[in-house]
């Protein structure tokens, strides 16, 4: 029986299981940390790189009609100008006159009433908080600045001059280095409508108010598709886009009851934007935004178009006539999404009288795919354990590992989320077979040794 964990116990051992087993460490630690910023461990890493894969996989690879790109973090300057970012990517902040602390307004309305912000002005939020009388979460007192915007770009120099003619900003999101480059793929590539250019790469925001682990970061990756459509079709396909998104945290083993679509009305609709739905999941701090779907019409096209100069259109044969596609974006954080799949798959049950933590993660997203333990240091089951370890690392990311009892070898792999033990024993040595022990089910099969590669193959490739 799996134990009932939640909320805040939950977020607590999860993120020391992170630093215990080389999952997440916190950022420059030898020096005191940086404050919310965050390092991959070697299994993080490989977590990470599992689900960028799997994206990668469903998005462009089993696609006909999706290909890839890998455009630069900073940009010309214009794009931001032209997408509207150097504008309107502000988040209202307000400060505690008492304290000092500093906050989002929009937040602090919503936690306090309920009442959604989106386009709300900041002169607007400056009076809500005044009349709801919302006091400082932090010193209690109700002493507030007004508040103002502040721009969420990071900005920097390029070059030797830092002034104002070589200021750079490191990309808030990947979606315009797709954008900038639809012609130079359409020219180059074969395709047509619909199509889609995909995307992974870091994106970069100054948040007002990080935290939550690596919920919310000022530097994060993202995961984004541009799919390009006949306009008129924008809204099927943004149904399309929708489904895929609660289909993909599903099929990789994610609790559909703790997911949902949280679709956006039409006044909390971004500048750019027809329709958005975010799909959100239910973390141990509440219902929060995974994977953002918008309909982003032919807005960005249209401003590059013009910024530039540049024809961003697309030659339509059957109108015979150029016309500028819709787009639809599914934006999914990397960063994000890797938190939800921890929090689903944490769990502790009962072995033998004691608690047991293990990571119950699809095999697909499991950093270690299999981990060779021979029962003892003993040179003939070390050996007979390296031959099957050697076999099995061409196919997967595999573990050999022969220090400690084999009871601390299967809690360790458990942690990490490793599905399958392979044991070498005394009598593998006479009958050519080991044990394979399951994860979830602790069932153990003894199998023949030249049956191990597909019995695993089988499992976890399914
Ligand atoms: P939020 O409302 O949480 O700030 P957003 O609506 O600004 O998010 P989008 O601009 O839609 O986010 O970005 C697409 C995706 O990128 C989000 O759904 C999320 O998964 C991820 N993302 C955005 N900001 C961050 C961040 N600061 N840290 C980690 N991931 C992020």
């Amino acid at each position: 029986m799996r134990k009932e964990i939640h909320g805040e116990e939950l977020m607590n051992k999860l993120v020391a299981l992170c630093k215990r087993r080389g999952f997440i460490y916190q950022s420059s630690e030898i020096y005191g940390g940086q404050a919310n910023a965050w390092d991959y461990g070697p299994f993080g890493t490989e977590l990470k790189k599992n689900i960028k894969d799997y994206w990668w996989k469903k998005v462009v690879q089993e696609r006909d009609n999706v290909v890839g790109l890998d455009s630069a973090i900073i940009m010309h300057p214009k794009t931001w100008e032209a997408s509207g970012h150097l504008a309107n990517f502000n988040d209202a902040l307000i400060d505690c006159k008492v304290c000092q602390a500093r906050y989002r307004a929009d937040h602090l309305i919503e936690a306090a009433s309920g009442e959604d912000m989106e386009g709300k002005s900041e002169t607007e939020m400056t009076g809500l908080i005044k009349e709801q009388g919302i006091n400082c979460p932090n010193c209690g007192k109700r002493e507030w600045t007004d508040a103002r915007a502040f721009n969420l770009m990071f900005k920097t120099y390029q070059g030797v001059v830092e002034d104002s003619s070589n200021e750079v900003y490191l990309r808030p999101e990947t979606a315009q280095g797709i954008f900038v480059n639809f012609k130079n793929v359409l020219d180059t590539c074969r395709v047509n409508l619909p199509f889609g250019i995909a995307q992974i790469g870091k994106a970069f925001r100054n948040e007002i108010t990080p935290g939550n682990f690596i919920f919310r970061t000022r530097e994060f990756e993202q995961m984004e598709l541009e799919f390009f459509v006949k306009p008129g079709t924008d809204e099927e396909w943004f149904a399309y886009w929708r489904e895929f998104t609660m289909n993909w945290f599903v099929e990789l083993g994610v609790s559909p009851e703790r997911l949902k679509f949280n679709d956006h009305s039409p006044e909390k609709l971004s500048h750019y934007s027809k329709a958005t739905t975010d799909l959100v999941y239910h973390f141990p701090f509440g219902w929060e935004e995974l994977w953002g779907v918008a309909n982003r019409t032919d807005f960005d096209l249209s401003s590059h178009m013009e910024s530039s100069g540049k024809k961003l259109t697309y030659f339509e044969r059957e109108l015979e006539q150029h016309i500028i596609p819709y787009v639809i974006e599914p934006s999914l954080g990397a960063d994000r999404a890797l938190l939800a799949f921890l929090v689903d798959a944490y769990a502790e049950d009962e072995v033998d009288g004691k608690t047991r933590v293990f990571l119950d993660l699809h095999p697909q997203l499991a950093p270690v795919k299999v981990a060779v333990l021979p029962l003892t240091k003993k040179e003939e089951l070390q050996e007979l354990a390296r031959g099957i370890y050697d076999q099995l690392k061409t196919d997967y990311n595999v573990e050999f590992d022969l220090s400690g009892s084999i009871g601390k070898r299967y809690r360790r792999q458990d942690e990490i989320g490793t599905p399958y033990c392979v044991t070498v024993d005394f009598d593998s040595i006479e009958d050519q077979q080991v044990t394979v022990r399951d994860r979830n089910s602790l069932e153990q099969d003894r199998i023949p040794i030249k049956e191990v590669k597909s019995y695993l193959w089988e499992r976890i490739k399914a």
